[in-house]
């Protein structure tokens, strides 16, 4: 067996209440299909896919409904059989319009997947293809394509492929639920990426608040002598790349640079199912696998419902919220997007829905900073969050670039930690966008 950093974990970093409770025994269940379904063209970073069906056109489960344009985007599959009502601006789940196909699913579904691989046999390229063609993009949050990620440029040597099984948001349970149900799945899609990339070590990164995961894994893994599954401390962003791969290997990736750059490529435990599934059943990337906790919604449940369902039609199948929810949030609480627009639908990166109460939100009335240093002792990747937020408030933004807010990567940790409640974050990200508008 190879040998790994000691220590498992990384500079800086909170724990949150975990929350988990409500919805970690609760086994994947398949949600029923909705009375509309709404596909955003842009559920990947990269360029929005352009359609290639208009009102009207009947569609079967799989059939690519919008092509890729160019090497960072991805093809979208219908999600279900049906028809065609509108190719129209829908708001989607970051908040913002996006063009998207409208479909009314009918009751009987025809299925138009690819054609069964075998996966012992499957070359390389053929991996990659599969991987291009069925449209998945990476599940940890940033959705990026996943056949990219498989591609790394000739000069780059890898020699880890890490599966980052850490699910270190609060609340959040379908990685864990994946690792217990799935765990021969999980190692399979892992061994595709190995395969596709070349690469013979294979880690799982696990946060050892999961002893039952680490479990599963484990004994799933007991017959390979090239993948390790490893448990890291639970502490928040433990799951961020750069962070993950600090506690496991104990290299550090450097600002402005990617994991494969020091020689390793990260994906999710969500994202390795779909790549097995891919090329063992050719199934596309029409279904999200998602968490809906929180206080304020009746019933916790980890489902697999599909691309495009809408917010509220996922609700209402978990019982409906509360009297006293007050908020629903798309992803995580410390990453995810509050959402004022119930129809938006659910994409393919999406990891969650959680509807949270009063208690559960806590907003305290913001104060002037006291000058703690609490945020830049617990900034995981050494900013001084503090000046940042205050000189993208001040509009000062080559100020900001000077101190690298570009390397920021949106974690949240230091509101979080901050207790004169700045939204530290936000007003960094608002200066990121300013210095992208600037540049
Ligand atoms: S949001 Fe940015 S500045 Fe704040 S802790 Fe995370 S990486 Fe650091
Ligand atoms: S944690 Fe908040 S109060 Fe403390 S230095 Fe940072 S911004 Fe100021």
């Amino acid at each position: 067996m190879f040998s790994l950093s000691k220590e498992k974990t990384f500079r800086g970093g909170v724990h949150p209440p975990e929350y988990k409770n409500p919805s970690k025994d609760k086994p994947f269940e398949i949600m029923p299909l909705p009375t509309r379904i709404i596909v955003p063209l842009s559920q990947h970073l990269g360029k929005p896919a352009v359609s290639l069906v208009k009102k009207g056109s009947d569609v079967k489960t799989g059939t690519v409904i919008a092509e890729a344009q160019g090497v960072v985007s991805s093809p979208i599959h219908s999600p279900v059989t049906g028809k065609v009502t509108a190719v129209t601006t829908s708001v989607n789940s970051s908040g913002f319009p996006k063009e998207s196909i409208i479909i009314e699913p009918s009751e009987n579904e025809e299925f138009d997947f690819l054609p069964i691989l075998n996966h012992e046999t499957i070359t390389s390229e053929e991996i990659i293809e599969r991987v291009r063609l069925t449209g998945i993009v990476g599940q940890g949050g940033a959705a990026f394509p996943a056949s990219v990620k498989l591609s790394p440029p000739k000069d780059k040597k890898i020699d880890y492929i890490i599966l980052n099984g850490c699910e270190c948001e609060p609340y959040l349970t379908r990685d864990y639920r994946y690792m217990l149900e799935q765990p021969e799945a999980v190692l399979a899609g892992l061994q595709l990426i190995m395969k596709a990339t070349g690469v013979d070590k294979g880690i799982v990164g696990i946060e050892d608040n999961k002893p039952l995961a680490i479990e599963s894994m484990k004994k799933a893994a007991k017959t390979f002598n090239n993948i390790s599954v490893e448990a890291v401390e639970t502490k928040y962003p433990q799951g961020a790349e750069k962070m993950l791969i600090k506690a496991l290997t104990n290299r550090e990736v450097p600002p402005g640079k990617l994991p494969l750059d020091s020689g390793i490529i990260v994906q999710n435990i969500g994202t390795a199912v779909s790549i097995y599934a891919a090329v063992v059943k050719g199934e596309p990337s029409i279904t999200a696998a998602l968490t809906i906790t929180g206080n304020g919604i009746k019933e916790s449940k980890n489902l697999i419902a599909r691309v495009g369902t809408p917010i509220d039609e996922i609700l209402n199948y978990c019982g409906g919220v509360t009297d006293d929810a007050i908020k629903v949030v798309v992803g995580g609480p410390m990453m995810g997007v509050s959402q004022y627009d119930f129809s938006a639908p659910v994409m393919k990166a999406t990891s969650g829905i959680l509807v949270l109460t009063k208690e559960e939100v806590a907003e305290k009335p913001e104060t002037p900073c006291l000058r703690c240093g609490k945020c830049v002792e617990a900034c995981p990747v050494n900013l001084i969050p503090t000046k940042l937020a205050r000189y993208s408030q001040l509009g000062k933004i080559e100020e900001a670039e000077a101190l690298d807010i570009r390397v920021c990567m949106e974690c949240g940790t230091c509101a979080y930690t901050c207790p004169a409640n700045i939204p530290l974050v936000q007003w960094i990200r608002l200066g990121k966008k300013k210095a992208l508008v600037a540049k």
